[in-house]
């Protein structure tokens, strides 16, 4: 049984109440590690650590605060295979997604932010005849990080890494169905020597050790991903103490294929679109929209491609793996019940799958595809965050815009044609942070991430979060 503990003031430590929670390996279905069940007097302490750490990591030079990330990044980078394992084993996504996703990517947002900090500028204005004025951009202090289980370290990372290359202190939480990688970061970060107090990491349930990072008058900022509901609760929280906040949150994507798209690239690609990491990517697709003159030979080639997908223990070569938790699956099993009396087919899927062996008590769900719903029913409206998708026909593009834009989420939409100015028309009026032309889920980290509507407020990535995580100061110099 693995232990893993807090990480605070650069120690490890237990809950100070000794309370613990099980962190349950999925495509198992067995305990394999406990967790502290920390409360507010963890956060407290953890707030206190970042706050005695400020001034000095605020004032280190850029070289400094570039070598310790980097530290960071190039020590994940030799355990590349311990992080991969880590975080399967927690998340029941399969090892090469891991290995070829997660993992990387948190390496290059250490590596991208370590080096975004040196290149960010500020702004000059001259007045004509008066002066100049010229924009200081400060670390705001102590930062909270909260972060969801679906792409673990990756997500953990996206939140520290801009805010400690900011020059702000950090209190972080993982998501407690998923917090093994960020404790063997914080492992990683005792062994470079970062500075203790510069990070610290609570792990516990969100209603407490979340909810204390929230409510603290201390903490100027909370950067968080996850559901819309949570979105909401902090939003108005944030609002209490005046906090700068940044919401990344829900979606109910869009993918919207054309009869003139190159049809083998769209198919291969919707299916990781649709299935990767068992749909439980906020940028899935989940709601196909295919036009009519390809509708059949579409949908009997998707059906067949899924057919193919193997499920399965996660270390093994599977297309998918399980299912991050039981009460989530039993969500995702809701939903497509749900489908069935709102008038659904499946077409493919639509059950819970048991595997032989080690995995046999699992949390394993097959593919599922659906059609015969109306884009304005539950099912189609709200995030399932599963490997469910629904396929709907359209006549026109303005059917298609309509259709896409009709639910509350605006995070992220799939364009698939081949007529340059279809592209540029649908990609103008579609309400979403992302759209992504004849492709998914490339991500450039440069580029502004965020959604509209109920996915999220603000924009992080690139210089966007450097902006989040500083404080803008213009002073005038008179002539
Ligand atoms: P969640 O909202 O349940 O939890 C996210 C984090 O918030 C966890 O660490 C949790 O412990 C914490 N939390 C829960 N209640 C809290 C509270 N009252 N106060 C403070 N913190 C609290 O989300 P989840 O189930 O972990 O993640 C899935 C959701 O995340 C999906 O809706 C998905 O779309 C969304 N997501 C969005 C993005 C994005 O970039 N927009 C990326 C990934 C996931």
């Amino acid at each position: 049984m693995i232990t893993i503990q807090n990480y605070i003031n650069g120690q490890f430590l237990d809950s100070g109440s000794k309370k613990t929670l099980e962190n349950i390996n999925p495509s198992q279905g067995k305990v394999f590690s406990t967790i502290p069940d920390s409360d507010s007097t963890d956060v407290e302490q953890a707030i206190h650590a970042a706050n005695n750490a400020f001034l000095d990591w605020s004032l280190l030079s850029f070289e400094k605060r570039f070598d310790y990330l980097l530290a960071i990044a190039h020590m994940i980078e030799a355990r590349m295979d311990n992080f991969v394992q880590a975080e399967s084993m927690d998340n029941g996504k399969p090892t090469w997604l891991a290995k070829q996703a997660d993992i990387p990517r948190a390496i290059s947002n250490l590596k991208f932010f370590a080096a975004a900090q040196m290149n960010f500028p500020s702004e000059s204005h001259h007045t004509p005849g008066q002066g100049l004025n010229y924009t200081l951009r400060k670390p705001l202090g102590v930062v909270g990080c909260i972060s969801p289980w679906n792409l673990p370290l990756y997500l953990f990372t996206w939140k520290i890494a801009p805010a400690l290359a900011a020059g702000n202190t950090v209190v972080a939480k993982p998501s407690e169905v998923t917090p093994y990688t960020a404790y063997l970061l914080t492992k990683v970060c005792a062994e470079i020597g970062l500075p203790a107090g510069v990070l610290n990491v609570v792990h516990g349930l969100g209603s407490t050790v979340g909810a204390s990072i929230v409510a603290s008058p201390k903490v100027k900022a909370i950067a968080f991903t996850g559901g819309t509901s949570t979105g909401r609760y902090i939003n108005g929280e944030c609002a209490k103490t005046f906090k700068k906040v940044s919401l990344e949150l829900g979606g109910k994507n869009p993918n919207i294929i054309f009869n003139d798209c190159n049809f083998d690239e769209m198919l291969a690609t919707t299916i990781r679109s649709s299935f990767t990491n068992q749909g439980q990517i906020c940028l899935c697709g989940s709601r196909i929209f295919v036009q009519k003159g390809i509708y059949e030979q579409f949908k009997n080639a998707f059906v067949s491609k899924v057919r193919e997908l193997k499920v399965g223990d996660p270390r093994t070569e599977v297309n998918l793996g399980s299912i991050v938790s039981e009460v989530h699956m039993e969500k995702i099993l809701n939903y497509i019940d749900l489908a069935k009396k709102e008038g659904g087919s499946i077409l493919i899927g639509g059950n819970r799958l048991s595997i032989e062996g080690e995995c046999k008590d699992g949390f394993f769900i097959q593919p599922t595809v659906i059609e015969g719903l109306s884009h304005l029913c539950q099912v189609n409206q709200e995030e399932i965050f599963g490997p469910v998708v629904t396929l709907i026909p359209f006549d026109t593009e303005e059917d298609a815009i309509e259709m896409a834009n009709s639910t509350p989420y605006g995070l992220a939409c799939t364009i698939w044609t081949d007529t340059i100015q279809r592209a540029h028309r649908v990609a103008e009026k579609i309400d979403s942070g992302i759209v992504w032309v004849n492709s998914w889920m490339v991500r450039d980290l440069r580029t502004p991430f965020g959604g509209m509507k109920e996915s999220g407020v603000g924009r992080e990535g690139g210089f966007e979060a450097m902006r989040f995580f500083t404080e803008t100061k213009n002073v005038f110099i008179k002539y």
